[in-house]
């Protein structure tokens, strides 16, 4: 699984996706629904969580068997499966925290 400083994460997001964190994407390692920050806050959810919990969890609609049918699962990257060895892991002052994976589109690089 990548290991990444906080510092290498955050730059490695800005070059796929620009400055603006809001576009920022995260896909949910169980059922594959990717989630951008904005996605978070139309759901009037903490956007800090969008790269541990699929949107499941905060539009109170995600099935509970990690099938995707438009709106998500359960899914948590702190729960006992951590990511399922899909996500990558970021050290923050001396800590570990796994998170979900970017979603496999090119770098953009204008
Ligand atoms: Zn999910």
């Amino acid at each position: 699984m990548k290991k990444q400083t906080l510092q290498e994460w955050l730059t490695e997001a800005e070059e796929r996706f620009g400055a603006d964190k809001k576009q920022w994407e995260f896909k949910c390692p169980a059922c594959e629904r990717v989630s951008s920050v904005q996605d978070f806050l139309d759901e009037d959810a903490d956007p800090n969580s969008v790269y541990q919990q699929c949107i499941g969890r905060v539009n109170g609609k995600g099935s509970t068997d990690q099938k995707d049918v438009g709106y998500g699962c359960n899914w948590a990257s702190y729960g006992l499966f951590g990511t399922l060895g899909k996500g990558r892991k970021v050290l923050n002052d001396g800590e570990e925290v796994e998170v979900f994976n970017f979603p496999n589109h090119e770098v953009v690089t204008s």
